[in-house]
């Protein structure tokens, strides 16, 4: 058993199509993988999910808000279909809109064009700044992606603009009534001191959450135990995953992160009493 249980396709930020992500897992050897687009669930809409060699999770990652924090929790094993998930996701994804509007005048102040325009041909349903830090890089106005972050779109960025996402506790509660798992995605990634995670992890699991990121790409090992730790002092299951989003980024590959400590095997998300497939 091998799982990869987040990534993304182009229907949120990621470069490749759910097939190829698919087809990409089965050649890396996943036995389970889960496609986790930013707030949209498109990427099933389409997809043939009875395969032979490989089993395909129903998943989605939702940026939340905490106490002003962006987090961001995957659902997994969650029903597309379910109408109030399906209307948490139209917000979150109207939301996105307007906050790529509100860059767009923002970037016409420093005499650039046609944002909006370019987003529409682009395949997403989640717009991203990772779309406008493409577009930038088109331009000729970044160098690269982690450029266009830097300079224009993280926090101290000239054109950053926040987000008003759905708060922590209704995300749990909406993958619950998709019949879904809550994974606390990336812990380690958030700029919280150490008693600030275990604040976060706390309430998380206070709201019902089920299980945290352990392990993906590129986490330090100090962490990835750490992470270990929080897991088992909450009785949360630990889940892992790449967060793959390109082919040409060459430091993440679908499959691909450090191996979980003995303890986060002990607490596998696969024994959570949800994780059964007919
Ligand atoms: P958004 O959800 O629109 O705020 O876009 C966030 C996405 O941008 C994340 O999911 C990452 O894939 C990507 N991202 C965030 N920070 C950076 C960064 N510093 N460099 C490159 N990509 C980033
Ligand atoms: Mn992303
Ligand atoms: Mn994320
Ligand atoms: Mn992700």
């Amino acid at each position: 058993m091998k799982v990869d249980l987040h990534c993304h396709s182009y229907y949120s930020d990621g470069k490749h199509s759910p097939e190829f992500l698919i087809e990409s897992a089965i050649v890396n050897g996943v036995s389970h993988l889960a496609i986790t687009d930013h707030d949209c669930v498109d990427a099933f809409s389409e997809l043939n999910k009875n395969r032979d060699e490989i089993t395909i999770l129903n998943g989605v990652e939702i940026s939340c808000d905490w106490l002003g924090l962006e987090v961001h929790i995957v659902g997994l094993l969650i029903d597309t279909e379910n109408a109030s998930l399906g209307s948490l996701l139209r917000n979150q994804q109207s939301e996105r809109r307007s906050r790529i509007e509100a860059m767009d005048k923002k970037l016409k102040a420093l005499g650039v064009d046609d944002l909006l325009p370019w987003m529409e041909k682009q395949k997403c349903v989640a717009m991203t700044r990772s779309h406008v830090a493409d577009f930038l890089v088109e331009k000729g106005l970044s160098k690269n992606r982690q450029k266009a972050f830097k300079r224009y779109l993280a926090k101290r960025g000239k054109i950053y603009v926040a987000a008003n996402w759905c708060s922590l506790q209704s995300t749990v509660q909406s993958i619950h009534g998709a019949g879904g798992i809550a994974v606390l995605a990336h812990p380690g990634r958030y700029p919280l001191s150490k008693g600030k995670l275990k604040s976060l992890v706390e309430e998380f699991a206070g709201f019902g959450g089920d299980a945290i990121e352990t392990s993906y790409s590129n986490i330090d090992p100090l962490v990835r135990n750490r992470l270990s730790d929080l897991a088992e002092e909450h009785q949360l299951y630990a889940s892992v995953g790449s967060d793959f989003h390109d082919e040409a980024a060459t430091w993440t590959r679908l499959g691909k992160y450090p191996e979980p400590d003995q303890q986060s095997k002990k607490n596998a998300i696969w024994l959570h009493p949800k994780w059964h497939f007919e």
